[in-house]
């Protein structure tokens, strides 16, 4: 027998356009396929330019109906809320499409990635009947009322990657559904399937038709389409930075808002004083948990030489306990690669890393030839001008550099000496050491003796090549509003 998440991959899929499933308008298809096996195990409507360009008018519809119920802010904080429980009803299922689809353990997918579109869920949804604006005392000549008023920026198109599909729909379209707009997602091609179960539950929550449509397609044909039509107000990309720049490119064309949540390599710095056990587990998890595929993962660690030996030696250990499988079996700690193409990229890396002279302290191999598993891998001997450090490699590989200095402003330079600037993690017990790095260091998101793992009232974002715009907390839905000054004279 089956199971429900089975059942639901092995069925027809169509696109969520305008509150109905519609097929693509050039009858192309893409197809799904499981990353244990490399087998193809569903296929998805490759949605071109007119499918895109229905969803555009549908979700322009759905804001322009003057006789639209049910889109107050409290019915949108109910219903995004409702999405949650249904979510949480689903969640086992959900779960098992999200594993069959990506490769991630199921104990990943059923205890962080569908708990955790809920919760963002239910964090946006309170923001639905706060999000106003102010009145300001003016002193220009005369009487005044003036006042701000945040209105929903309209029509938004969201793009976003494979690694975390259902958290990250979720974590785009709940902000956006709180301001008031209307979506037009369009899901990774090589994850879509959570995301089509979602339009279903979205459906049977009650929003109102076209408030969210969902495009399934290739990045260069639906997310292009996406990016270029004049009926869309805002974009909100989170992918790899080269995709981004092009995009920032395409969007400038019609002045879009743009949100662009970037690559990452992101520094870990190590002190001496660190609570080196709890270091060693939470580097580990950082780099290797979702197979390193995610963009804030701790990716080049920084250690002071007096405790690299141990560090390093930890993290090799708890690499080698782990459990490399496919993602269905309950055991499996570290699924595998998403894809053909990514084992190959990440593969590739490690080879180069090689020749360039680092030293494979544990890992850097493929695993069998079914399904595009790579054990976990740890890098010594890594530096500057190496493609593995100055890269974002999106695997389960860790580059370790070692450091002697003491003067903050000579580790931060070292840290900093990358384009990126998504995450940066700091391990030590000294307050001097931690605030004075804090300040140095050029990330969005800084964690002191802590791992990843965030929370939704915390801003996320990228300084220098990992983006602009900040997603979560009062910020994240302020992004999807425009801000109307208004004075009147009285
Ligand atoms: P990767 O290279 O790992 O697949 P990308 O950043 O290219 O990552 O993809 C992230 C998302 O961006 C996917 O949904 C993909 O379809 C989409 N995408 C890729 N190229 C474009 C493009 N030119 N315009 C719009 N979206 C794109």
């Amino acid at each position: 027998m089956p199971t429900t998440a089975e059942t639901f991959v092995a069925s027809t899929h169509r696109l969520f356009i305008g509150g109905r499933w519609e097929d693509g308008r050039a009858g192309e298809r893409i197809d799904v396929e499981d990353p244990s096996t490399g087998e193809r195990i569903a296929s998805v409507v490759a949605g071109g330019a007119e499918d895109i360009d229905r969803a555009v008018n549908a979700a322009q519809r759905a804001l322009d109906d003057p006789h639209r119920t049910g889109w107050s802010p409290a019915d949108r904080t109910r219903l995004i809320w409702a999405l949650a429980d249904a979510i949480d009803a689903h969640a086992d299922e959900l779960a098992e499409i999200e594993t069959l689809d990506v490769g991630k353990p199921l104990r990943n997918s059923r205890n962080i990635d569908i708990p955790g579109a809920a919760a963002a869920l239910r964090y946006f949804s309170g923001w639905a009947t706060k999000i106003g604006g102010e009145t300001m005392p003016v002193s220009i000549p005369g009487d005044w009322h003036a006042y701000t008023v945040r209105e929903a920026v309209g029509v938004v198109g969201q793009i976003i990657p494979w690694n975390y599909p259902l958290m990250g729909a979720v974590t785009k379209m709940a902000p956006a559904l709180a301001a008031g707009c209307s979506i037009v997602l369009k899901p990774a091609e090589q994850t879509p399937l959570s995301a089509l179960r979602m339009g279903q539950l979205i459906e049977s929550v009650g929003f109102p038709s076209g408030t969210v449509n969902i495009v399934t397609g290739h990045g260069r044909s639906a997310g292009a389409a996406l990016v270029q039509h004049p009926g869309v107000a805002k974009i909100s990309f989170t992918g790899s930075t080269a995709t981004g720049k092009g995009i920032v490119r395409a969007a400038s064309e019609t002045i879009k808002r743009v949100t662009v949540e970037l690559g990452g390599k992101s520094p870990v710095i190590v002190f001496p004083d660190a609570d080196l056990e709890k270091a060693a587990v939470a580097i580990a998890q950082g780099i290797f948990l979702n197979s390193g595929q995610t963009c804030s993962a701790g990716s080049h660690l920084f250690v002071h030489r007096a405790v690299a030996e141990p560090l390093v030696a930890a993290i090799c250990d708890i690499a080698r306990e782990m459990r490399l499988g496919p993602g269905m079996d309950i055991q499996t700690q570290l699924g595998p690669l998403v894809s053909a193409q990514h084992l190959e990229k990440v593969l590739g890396f490690v080879e180069q890393g090689r020749r360039d002279g680092a030293t494979i302290a544990i890992g850097g191999l493929r695993r069998g030839d079914r399904g595009y598993f790579v054990e976990p891998t740890v890098l010594t001997g890594t530096r500057p001008g190496m493609s593995v450090v100055d890269e974002e490699i999106f695997g389960p590989v860790l580059c370790v550099s070692i450091f002697d200095e003491t003067d903050l402003d000579a580790i931060a330079e070292k840290a900093n000496a990358t384009v990126y600037g998504l995450a940066a993690y700091v391990w030590t017990r000294d307050v001097r050491i931690a605030h004075g790095l804090v300040r140095r260091l050029k990330a969005g998101s800084i964690r002191v003796n802590a791992g990843g793992g965030g929370d939704f009232a915390m801003p996320v974002g990228g300084y220098k090549q990992s983006g602009f715009g900040r997603e979560n907390g009062r910020l994240g839905v302020e992004a999807y509003t425009e801000l109307k000054s208004v004075m009147m004279a009285v």
